[in-house]
């Protein structure tokens, strides 16, 4: 029997297990093993993360197409719009990626900073949408207006009447004298009755950080009015919180906002046209059945969220708006995968090849050795209940001082070899045996990458990412894992209890590489990762498929050398490097050639990151704590 780690669960027919691999289905669909490969082959270690494009457009594509389907079920009359919320990934090689992916779709960027808006106003295409959303100061206020008056069409939407205040200063600003005056959309945020759920849920609801109060939306409301900007007022937003698990909050809050819409329609807001729902869009993680993510299709969100508008907007008697939607997950998540080389296996000291056996051993040990060598199907349960007695009397008779330490070690190899071997040849039927015995065994992996770097929602949140081996495919696995990053931290663990375990391959990895990948990790992981220990973000690079279906690695970036990253942290670099050096320099302990030769090495280090070269054995162990 095979595992597919849940690839049928969360893998979106993007990758397919091939023989002894997993690939990528797309084009001549290669293996993740020969991409990493060839990455490798040009002198990149450490953990290695790589971008698909083609999945961004896929995405993209989907996003629009059940919209534009769903509309037309309906003959929906307004619009759908687009726009994706840069702090989901603003990576310049996936941003370009999306733009490119997206061409043809007047799709938008989104942006929640003064930094984020720089990039949307430098790479929306002309004609696409911008939208600004978070807290704003009179400079990003201005920053918008730039925008509008470069020819951008760029929404931006105020959290609360202080905000409004500032546009009307800054309009005067840069209109007073203007016969053409040019001014962003306004959209206002709408705090919801109706809270969001999950656990980004303090996005919406009466306790969220945003959005204006109908007090307040009728008091903007008169302030746009006696300004003379009421025909810029141009939206209404709202955002429930990310990774919603289920539609029915979300049906909630779209008849709250369709209903404060028409409402603000019916007392005069004639540019108003917009409906903006936010993000949300939930992405399905889940590598077993049991604990799936998400209760909707994508489908289901777009006929809902059509047909609650068309339902508001004829009972009040106002137009459709169009709807804008803000879904970065979605988008962006499938795009990228995490591949880490596994540097050890902490239980590979129970190896066969570890044993001291004597000439004349105890005969308690001298059986457990018999019982592996002739275990078989049909007695592999009574071997193993008896290797398993065997290492209770042993281990006694080590406390009593009747053997010695290399019976003992020899005792818990053999007994480690033995439970391997009997899960080998038992029948799933004895699932809850297996079960028992594969937690004894859990074996620890240490993976070279940093969870902290890579997948800071786990570390934060418990936010599962998929996980799976990318090669090897063909053998079942056999040992259930838990994985161990490099940094010192006990934190950087991640575990899998005994209902949903991690089975992976029981690999010398001291005679050939064995390659973990980490998927759905192109929404938020990136910016939000840390650099715990100095661990950078790691070797990322783009592949692209061309019309042959034959793929090309592009944009090979390395992780920061190691100067780099101590001048991020605002080190004098410069200083560094004198002291290195005249520390060498000036030893007492070692001669001219050699101070040369180490000098030598010194910057050849330096001028590397920080993941590990080499497979690493006890240092490593030895650090953590
Ligand atoms: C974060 C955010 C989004 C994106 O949410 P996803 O769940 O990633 O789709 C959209 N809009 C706003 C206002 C946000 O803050």
């Amino acid at each position: 029997m095979r595992a597919d780690y849940g690839l049928s669960i969360w893998g979106e027919e993007n990758f397919v297990i091939e023989g002894d691999t997993v690939n990528v289905n797309h084009g001549r669909c290669p293996s993740l093993l020969e991409i990493t490969s060839a990455v490798r082959e040009q002198g990149y270690r450490g953990p290695l993360l790589l971008r698909f494009p083609h999945l961004i457009r896929k995405q993209i594509d989907t996003l629009f197409d059940t919209f534009a389907a769903a509309r037309e079920e309906f003959g929906y009359r307004g619009e759908f719009r687009a726009v994706f919320p840069l702090k989901v990934n603003q990576y310049p090689h996936f941003v370009e990626g999306l733009i490119e992916a997206s061409e043809g779709r007047n799709y938008g960027l989104e942006a929640g900073s003064k930094a984020e808006l720089i990039i949307a106003m430098a790479k929306t295409p002309m004609g696409a949408p911008i939208t600004v959303n978070g807290f704003k100061d009179r400079e990003m206020i201005a920053l918008a207006f730039i925008a509008a008056k470069s020819g951008h069409r760029i929404v931006v939407t105020i959290e609360g009447i202080n905000e409004l205040e500032t546009i009307i200063e800054v309009n005067r600003e840069f209109n007073a004298d203007s016969p053409d005056p040019v001014a962003p959309g306004i959209g206002m945020r709408i705090r919801l009755h109706s809270a969001g759920i999950g656990t980004w849920a303090k996005s919406g609801g009466y306790s969220s950080k945003f959005g204006l109060t109908s007090t307040e939306l009728l008091e903007a409301y008169e302030m746009l009015r006696r300004e003379n900007l009421l025909d810029n007022l141009a939206m209404l937003h709202f955002h429930i919180g990310s990774q919603m698990g289920q539609i029915g909050p979300l049906k909630k809050a779209l008849r709250e906002a369709g209903n404060l819409y028409g409402e603000l329609k019916r007392r005069g807001a004639d540019g108003l046209r917009a409906i903006n729902i936010g993000g949300g869009l939930a992405v399905e993680y889940s590598q077993h059945h049991r604990g799936t993510h998400r209760n909707y299709s994508i489908k289901e969100f777009a006929n809902d969220v059509v047909f609650a508008m068309q339902e508001i907007a004829r009972q009040k008697g106002v137009e459709e708006p169009d709807i804008f939607t803000e879904s970065g997950r979605f988008v962006a998540a499938s795009h990228s995968v995490l591949v880490a080389p596994v540097l050890e296996l902490f239980g590979q000291e129970y190896h066969e090849r570890s044993l001291r056996l004597k000439e004349e051993n105890p005969p308690l040990v001298q059986e457990l050795y018999a019982l592996y060598e002739s275990m078989q199907r049909g007695n592999a349960r009574e071997y193993l209940h008896d290797a398993l007695d065997h290492l209770e009397s042993l281990l006694t008779l080590f406390d009593l001082g009747y053997i010695d330490l290399e019976d003992r070690s020899n005792t818990e190899i053999l007994v480690h070899l033995i439970v391997k071997k009997a899960i080998r040849l038992l029948d799933s039927d004895e699932a809850e045996e297996l079960r028992k015995l594969q937690n004894r065994i859990q074996e620890k992996y240490l993976v070279n990458f940093s969870i902290f770097q890579s997948l800071p929602d786990f570390w934060g949140l418990r936010q599962h990412f998929p996980v799976m081996p990318i090669h090897h495919l063909s053998h079942r696995p056999t040992r259930p894992a838990s994985l161990w990053d490099i940094t010192c931290d006990s934190d950087g663990e991640i575990a899998f209890d005994a209902q949903e375990p991690l089975l992976l391959h029981d690999i010398d990895v001291e005679r050939e590489e064995y390659f973990l990948a980490f998927f759905l990790t192109g929404a938020y992981q990136e910016v939000l990762g840390m650099r715990h220990n100095l661990f950078t973000h790691p070797t990322e690079a783009v592949v692209r498929f061309d019309e042959e279906g034959e793929y090309r690695i592009e944009e090979l970036i390395e992780a920061q050398n190691l100067m780099d990253v101590l001048d991020d942290l605002d080190y004098d670099t410069g200083r560094i490097d004198k002291a290195l050096k005249s520390r060498i320099e000036d030893s007492p302990l070692v001669g001219e050639a050699e101070k040369q030769e180490l000098l030598g090495k010194l910057y050849l280090y330096l001028s590397e990151n920080s993941y590990l070269k080499t497979i690493q054995s006890t240092p490593v162990k030895e650090q953590r704590q």
